[in-house]
């Protein structure tokens, strides 16, 4: 198998308890791209499902050998089950979307259209669909409008993982060692000449949506901490701020005591004001904390997925916990610093 010419378009997309989703996935992806022309692999990423959705991929895979599936040992989350699959692709363009029918295969020859014409990374932005829930839309919005001011990079709303990268870029990706990997945003980071492409989102074909509110919050706070430092220098202003305060309210009180007006004060504006400086000052010492931790999450260096098994696909020789450790170790023995950007050897 692996002596075979590589498939010019890989689609892949991240399933965790999507038994039920699968095969017309694959039928409409295999109508679409057999339209196009062009040769294409499917690899499905199983995000440890509970569900028989390994035992579907099994079966389309017999059906049809394009179909390729990738098992992580567990539940690893969306972005590293995405991250298992990009790294398990073999075509010259990689095209990421959702198994839940929420990205109309339909949309493809369109980012195809734009990668021949010399697009190396096609986006597709998500124009506003009612159906999808006002709870959803609003805080999706909210969280994309705040991520962009925090951290230079602009992510649109309704900008989800659905996405077409060229080889060239998807080779830079996958050298990105984070763990806290918010691929939306990296695709941002790296440049390459791109477009967007506006589709209608539809509706999930079968089961639930797995972004409960608490994943929905971890996700956008991983974001945030491994884009911005906004947050830590929101507390030298503050801190700034209230020793400014602090200094005009010391000027104040020398100035009542030599003009002689001075007047015992209220222990309830004492109170109020270390009130607030304490509540100021816990905050920012989580926020540092918060730093902390994901540094040290960073500095571990565990592999981002682990995988159980695969079928009609090999681990890829450019897989990129191997590498980026080998490259570490390599670095390491040869008594060079570690630095934080590596080169090519
Ligand atoms: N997914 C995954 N692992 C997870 C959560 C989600 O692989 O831990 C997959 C899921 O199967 C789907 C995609 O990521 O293919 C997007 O998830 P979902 O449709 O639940 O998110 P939503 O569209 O509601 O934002
Ligand atoms: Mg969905």
């Amino acid at each position: 198998m692996s002596t075979r010419a590589p498939p010019e378009i890989s689609v892949v997309v991240p399933a965790w308890n999507e038994e039920g989703n699968l095969e017309t996935l694959h039928a409409e992806l295999a109508a679409v791209l057999d339209a196009v022309g062009l040769t294409w692999e499917l690899i499905v990423s199983d995000d440890g499902s509970a569900d028989g959705t390994w035992r579907v991929l099994t079966r389309l895979n017999a059906l049809d050998p394009r179909v390729k599936g990738v098992r992580l040992s567990r539940n690893f989350g969306h972005q590293a089950a995405l991250l298992a699959g990009l790294a398990h692709a073999s075509g010259r363009a990689v095209i990421s979307m959702d198994a839940d029918h929420q990205h109309p295969p339909d949309l493809i020859p369109a980012l195809i259209d734009e990668w021949r014409r010399g697009s190396l990374v096609v986006h597709t932005v998500r124009t506003d669909d009612p159906r999808q829930g006002f709870f959803k839309r609003t805080t999706s919005r909210l969280f994309y409008r705040i991520f962009s001011t925090l951290s230079d990079s602009t992510v649109d709303p309704g900008m989800a993982d659905f996405r077409l990268l060229d080889r060239q870029v998807l080779d830079e990706l996958l050298r990105f060692p984070e763990e806290g990997l918010f691929l939306r945003s990296l695709v941002q980071w790296v440049g390459f000449p791109s477009a967007r492409i506006p589709y209608e989102c539809r509706t999930r074909y079968s089961g639930m949506t797995k972004y409960s509110l608490r994943r929905m919050l971890k996700f956008a706070w991983t974001a945030v901490t491994s884009f911005s430092l906004v947050p830590l220098r929101v507390a030298v202003v503050a801190g700034v701020m209230t020793s400014g305060i602090a200094f005009l309210a010391i000027v104040y009180a020398v100035g009542a005591h030599v003009l002689g007006f001075y007047t015992v004060p209220g222990w309830a504006s004492i109170l109020s004001i270390l009130s607030f400086l304490f509540g100021i000052l816990f905050i920012f010492l989580g926020i540092i904390g918060e730093y902390i931790g994901r540094i040290l999450i960073e500095v571990k260096q565990r592999p981002r997925f682990l995988v159980r098994e695969r079928i009609g696909t090999e681990p890829a020789s450019g897989t990129p916990e191997l590498e980026v450790r080998a490259r570490r170790i390599l670095d390491v023995s040869r008594g060079q610093p570690e630095r934080g950007e590596w080169s090519e050897p």
